[in-house]
């Protein structure tokens, strides 16, 4: 069963070893062990809903606070720590097109708000019930989940938008074809939540972002439908794909999604570079992306990841046997590790890899062949779990991400880094930071910062501490003109950004937009923009 305060699987754990644990407490002190929490000594507190019965709404209140959080950290000192503050009135399940205009007339009418909700798998408040004046009703589309329609003939695929990841990918490989988009919380996320957020799997670099792969698809808003076309391409003004893309649920629902599918690949591999220091290897991940190799995925870790992963993979004889073996070719303290993906045919993996490689080596890479990368593929949609542990511990894990031109990236990267770390210290507590470029580009990359620190008891004490953080990190992040996410949206904790972001007539058009398909501001409002 899926956990309801957590990540995942509640049959799936994530061990660390003791040897992890004098590690973090080293470096960021003891963390306080905390105490489960039960859903029925919570669900005894919650307030009653304000929804009156109505056909197919569900009240029950551990249901309504199963679909109240996301997996944000505000999200869950709430669910771990306390006290739950607002949770959603109601759940309903629509099952087609004719549901859901059923639920946006008893909305209208009624004057309720509505959270498309997909996977849940939000990290910014995406889904969190707002708002005291009205009664919020989330709309779980976890049973509009079929295949429509699958055009061998153009490659592209037509999905209902709740469907999740693994049964995307199970419908599709039964037919010889992926869609390859494998975003880390690829279990539970949703078609629909993708192109609501904008979303970006690993192996994008290969596949595409899923501003890519979604070619057209319908939006159900409170006014009407809107039906794109999957045209190829189309020069006619601006696109309303654009516009649904990222509108995290302000529009209307996403009820069905035509994407671009590929063969599945001939071969696939995935491969490990160590690096004496992240000068080296820098160079050479910019000069793999500027030259336009057809590589499926470039994920490079500073000496600090490097470390740290390194750590809490926990086989110490392999790791040791590997840091002699490496350290004999000069990649010694301050190394940092690159995972490489091949995907393709078998020519052209063989091509990619000799050039990448044959890069690495020019930038003093030391390549360890396909271990790492393997049990890397393998534990991919695991290393999530380790939060649940963690947490178990005393400690939380958040993550923030931008992007930016190459010319900004080491001067972003080092501002985020310090700024969360200045912070830290101005509340008196450490924090443990590390950074990792995984979507890199031509003209620039995308900067994937992950922080680690102890928790306050006192849920306030424990939020505030965080805002402080992530408030830093965001404002160095606008002030080296980054983008506030690259692939996480914008949900709750952005929103304050967007506007720099986008200029301030262009922010203005967003919400006129809004307002033409929701004129009542029915659809997940306080999101996005206010
Ligand atoms: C452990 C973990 C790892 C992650 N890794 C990645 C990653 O690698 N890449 C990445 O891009 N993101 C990642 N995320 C973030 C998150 O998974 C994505 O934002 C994802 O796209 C959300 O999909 P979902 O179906 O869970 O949507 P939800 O969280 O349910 O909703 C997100 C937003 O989309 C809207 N929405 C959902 N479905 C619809 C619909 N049918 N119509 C209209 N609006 C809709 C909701 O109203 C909400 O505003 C990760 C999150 C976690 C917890």
């Amino acid at each position: 069963m899926r956990r309801w305060n957590g990540w995942g699987d509640d049959q799936v754990d994530y061990p660390v070893p003791d040897s992890a644990l004098d590690f973090l407490e080293k470096l960021v002190g003891k963390g306080k062990k905390q105490q489960p929490i039960e859903l029925k000594d919570v669900v005894k507190k919650v307030q009653s809903s304000k929804l009156k019965h109505a056909h197919g709404i569900v009240l029950d209140a551990g249901e309504r606070i199963k679909h109240s959080y996301g997996q944000s950290i505000p999200d869950w000192i709430e669910m771990r720590i306390g006290p739950l503050r607002q949770i959603t009135d109601g759940i309903a399940y629509p099952e087609s097109a004719e549901d859901l205009v059923y639920l946006l007339d008893h909305a209208k009418n009624n004057q309720i708000n509505l959270i498309p909700y997909g996977g849940g798998t939000s990290v910014l408040g995406h889904i969190t019930p707002l708002g005291e004046k009205r009664q919020n009703l989330t709309v779980d589309l976890q049973r509009m989940r079929d295949c429509i329609e699958l055009d061998e003939e153009s490659l592209l695929a037509t999905f209902e938008a709740g469907i999740t990841g693994p049964d995307i990918e199970a419908q599709l490989r039964a037919r010889g074809y992926t869609l390859g988009h494998f975003p880390q919380s690829f279990e539970y996320s949703t078609l629909g939540g993708w192109i609501a957020t904008r979303s970006t799997g690993q192996q994008s670099k290969y596949y595409g972002r899923i501003d890519d792969l979604f070619f057209g698809g319908k939006l159900i808003s409170p006014v009407g439908e809107a039906t794109v076309y999957p045209f190829p391409a189309s020069a006619a003004g601006p696109s309303v794909k654009e516009q649904i893309l990222g509108s995290e649920g302000r529009l209307g629902f996403i009820t069905q999604a035509t994407v671009k599918i590929s063969p599945l690949p001939e071969k696939e591999e995935f491969h490990a570079v160590f690096f004496p220091n992240w000068e080296a290897g820098y160079r050479a991940v910019q000069e793999i992306s500027q030259q336009n190799l057809q590589v499926s995925m470039l994920r490079y870790s500073d000496p600090v990841e490097t470390e740290t992963t390194l750590i809490l993979a926990g086989h110490e004889i392999l790791i040791g046997t590997l840091e002699k073996l490496i350290s004999l070719r000069g990649v010694k303290e301050g190394k940092t590790m690159l995972l490489i993906g091949y995907t393709g045919t078998q020519a052209d993996v063989n091509f990619t890899r000799n050039r990448s490689l044959e890069i690495c080596r020019d930038s003093e890479g030391v390549h360890v062949g396909r271990r790492f990368g393997s049990q890397w593929h393998k534990n991919r949609f695991r290393t999530p779990y380790l939060r649940n542990t963690l947490w178990d511990y005393g400690y939380a894990i958040d993550t923030l991400e931008t992007a930016v031109p190459w010319s900004e990236v080491n001067r972003t990267m080092n501002g985020i880094e310090s700024s969360i770390r200045q912070a830290a210290q101005e509340y008196n507590e450490q924090v443990h930071i590390f950074t990792h470029l995984s979507h890199l580009y031509p003209t620039g990359s995308s900067i994937y910062t992950t922080y680690l620190f102890r928790i306050n008891d006192d849920p306030v004490a424990a939020l505030e501490f965080w805002r402080h953080m992530k408030t830093a990190a965001s404002k160095t992040i606008v002030e080296h003109r980054g983008t506030i996410s690259h692939q996480h949206g914008v949900g709750v904790d952005h929103k304050r950004y967007l506007v720099s972001e986008k200029s301030v007539l262009g922010y203005r058009g967003i919400k006129e937009f809004i307002d033409e398909f929701d004129p009542l501001g029915i659809m997940n409002p306080g999101k996005l923009l206010d």
